[in-house]
């Protein structure tokens, strides 16, 4: 990923991508407390545009609250940078990557007395959890691994660290011949995937774990959320165990990353009819639509690059 050409935009400068470096004794690394994001740009109708871009950036400073970090940029600042990555990469579609991270000046758990450091990155990438995923659903098992208790690590913070979590769930996971991990939360109670949000359909109503299940607030989770509501569709958060997963008529992950991707079997049973249920393609067709600016309520979502 590093030796390539491009831009990459960084403490306010745009910079070749190979020259894009930081020292070892930079303290993120050593103590993994730093924050990012994940936002997509769309080749939507009329341009390239990235989507929800505001709600990314407020959440990254949310984030940045949270780890009681200041970011030496504005909110303005930071959107208009993410604008700037896509065009100067001339990215018609994209993966983007804003990242927090407390610098080298000095090394111990207390970050005080070094700087914040922040940059954004682009490139493009296609479906997360592949394109037969999008269309036929994925294969995922229950973790051996328990999601973030609330007030262990901080779950509304989109934090470096909170990943290590997520990387043993998704390894244990594809290396069993899964195609992601569920975890549950430290009551037992399903929580999310290694990162995606999770919902299940049963007669018609959909389903998702509600935020103290330590869930992070995806704002895919949020677009479905509209989606259910313009559709008609009932939405529930609540506490969900997983054999009400088991029995479920559907189920399905969202995610910046992983879009809408059905879930067609969970802990080796079959889900529903074992394909993308009806009410997962509805919400999913309408998903598309949205970030392909074909559906004018939600054109304010989009933001030209
Ligand atoms: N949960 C986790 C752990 C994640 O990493 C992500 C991806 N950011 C999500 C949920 C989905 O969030 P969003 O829809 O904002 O991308």
């Amino acid at each position: 990923l590093a030796d390539r050409d491009g831009k990459i935009w960084m403490d306010g400068q745009m910079v070749d991508w190979r020259d894009a470096r930081i020292h070892v004794l930079t303290h993120t690394l050593h103590y993994g407390c730093g924050a990012f994001e994940g936002v997509r740009a769309y080749e939507a109708e009329g341009g390239t545009a990235i989507f929800r871009l505001h709600e990314h950036t407020q959440r990254l400073f949310n984030s940045a609250k949270i780890l009681r970090m200041h970011i030496p940029f504005s909110i303005e600042q930071v959107n208009e940078a993410q604008r700037e990555v896509v065009r100067a990469n001339q990215l018609k579609s994209c993966y983007l990557r804003p990242l927090i991270w407390i610098g080298d000046k000095k090394l111990g758990v207390s970050p005080k007395g070094n700087d914040i450091h922040i940059m954004v990155a682009a490139w493009a990438w296609g479906a997360y959890l592949g394109e037969e995923g999008m269309n036929k659903g994925i294969r995922v098992k229950t973790s051996s691994y328990t999601r973030h208790h609330v007030n262990i690590t901080m779950t509304q913070a989109k934090t470096v660290s909170n990943y290590t979590n997520s990387i043993l769930a998704n390894m244990e996971a594809t290396d069993d011949g899964y195609d992601e991990a569920i975890l549950l939360d430290n009551a037992g109670f399903v929580s999310e995937g290694s990162g995606e949000n999770v919902y299940i359909v049963k007669d018609g109503v959909v389903y998702t774990p509600d935020l103290s299940a330590g869930a992070l607030n995806g704002i895919t989770r949020n677009t479905v959320l509209h989606i259910c509501k313009d559709l008609g569709i009932e939405v529930v958060q609540k506490r969900i165990t997983r054999d009400e997963c088991y029995i479920a008529d559907e189920m399905f992950f969202s995610g910046t990353a992983a879009e809408i991707t059905p879930i067609r079997e969970y802990d080796r049973l079959q889900i529903g009819a074992g394909a993308r249920g009806p009410i997962t393609e509805k919400i999913q067709a309408a998903f598309f639509d949205i970030v392909g600016g074909r559906n004018a309520k939600y054109a304010h979502w989009l933001t030209r690059v």
